[in-house]
């Protein structure tokens, strides 16, 4: 069994080189190497005795992941990858550049089991969770050779979160430590789409990370037509898990609500959404559903998008239109 080197935190690190008889401050040098220069060969790890780099070759799991795809945007650079892991299984993630920065959004999970209808990512089921090393190599990979650095990162690609919480927790860590990538917890953001388990857990973390709600409506039934996981927590509950969130951590929660055509996205939807979010601390972020084909979900036309929009924002409720990047969700992967 190969040691997942890359998902440890320096103490674990220096603990297990420890016990293979290596001096503590070796723990603090690899952390360095695989966090800081993201190194993804122990060979290039020059501070490191030679013996102990091929100890390391043969004893830890593989650090990188291999570029099987890439798409970039000849309009905005945006750049999609699918990425390949040791065991084989495809993960996507995509590279944005915007006027503050980077963005980079990352997959949780090898596809996805929480069946939302209009998503590509859950069409054949989950695959597998994604190691703490590997949410972080994909930030890693996309960082590696540009000029601008990555400023954020999103949770926002394949997979649900909440649904991998305890590597999540440990990448989040990871990726924020001061002796690591050092990305300051208030530019990563996590979706969910709804776990209320996960919400109340989060809440409980003492973290700055942005929480980003996946709603799409504001009604139950409509709810649960476009996501099975509003069956097992209903609305009522989603939103009492939110404002408990909004109240331990004193954060602003971001709903996403990707409107899809006839479903979701009429004016009593948007009287609904209203009603709904009244007097809570949050945003919305309005996604016009990416079309995928073997959902059969439709975008709606360009004037019942601004019509939603202004709704909102005469309501008072601070809202943003996503980019359309026909992006992550699964799309790069099932075209492979
Ligand atoms: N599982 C997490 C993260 C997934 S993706 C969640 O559900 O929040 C990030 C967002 O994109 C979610 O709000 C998700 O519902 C939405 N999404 C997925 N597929 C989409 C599509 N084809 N068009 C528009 N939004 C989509």
């Amino acid at each position: 069994m190969k040691t997942d080197v890359k998902s440890l935190t320096k103490e674990e690190l220096t603990l297990w080189l420890k016990d293979a008889g290596e001096p503590a401050y070796r723990g603090a040098q690899l952390f360095r190497w695989l966090h800081r220069e993201k190194v993804c060969d122990f060979s290039a790890m020059t501070n490191l005795p030679a013996a102990l780099r091929e100890k390391l070759a043969e004893n830890a799991a593989p650090l990188g992941l291999v570029l099987r795809r890439e798409q970039v945007s000849s309009i905005d650079g945006t750049r999609k990858v699918l990425l390949e892991a040791g065991d084989g299984c495809l993960i996507e993630s995509v590279s944005m550049l915007y006027e503050y920065g980077r963005s980079v959004c990352i997959s949780s999970q090898a596809g996805c089991r929480m069946g939302c209808s209009f998503c590509a990512s859950t069409l054949n089921g989950l695959v597998r969770s994604l190691s703490a090393g590997e949410l972080l190599e994909q930030v890693y990979f996309l960082e590696r050779g540009e000029r601008e650095p990555v400023s954020h990162v999103v949770v926002m690609g394949m997979g649900e979160p909440f649904d991998n919480y305890e590597n999540l927790l440990r990448f989040l860590r990871l990726l924020s430590d001061p002796e690591g990538r050092n990305l300051g917890a208030r530019h990563i953001t996590v979706s969910t789409c709804g776990l209320v388990p996960g919400i109340r857990s989060f809440a409980e973390e003492g973290l700055q990370v942005n929480l980003a709600v996946s709603l799409h409506a504001a009604d139950q039934k409509k709810r649960e037509a476009l996501m099975p996981v509003a069956r097992s927590y209903a609305l009522p509950e989603l939103m009492e898990a939110c404002r408990y969130y909004v109240g331990k951590t004193n954060r602003r929660i971001t709903f996403e609500y990707s409107l899809v055509k006839d479903r979701n996205d009429g004016m009593e939807d948007v009287k609904q959404l209203i009603s709904l979010l009244k007097g809570l601390n949050c945003h919305v972020n309005l996604i016009p559903v990416n079309e995928v084909r073997e959902t059969g979900c439709r975008r709606p036309e360009r004037e019942r998008i601004r019509a939603f929009r202004e709704a909102l924002e005469k309501a008072g409720i601070p809202v943003t239109l996503r980019r359309d990047i026909d992006a992550s969700c699964g799309q790069l992967r099932n075209r492979a």
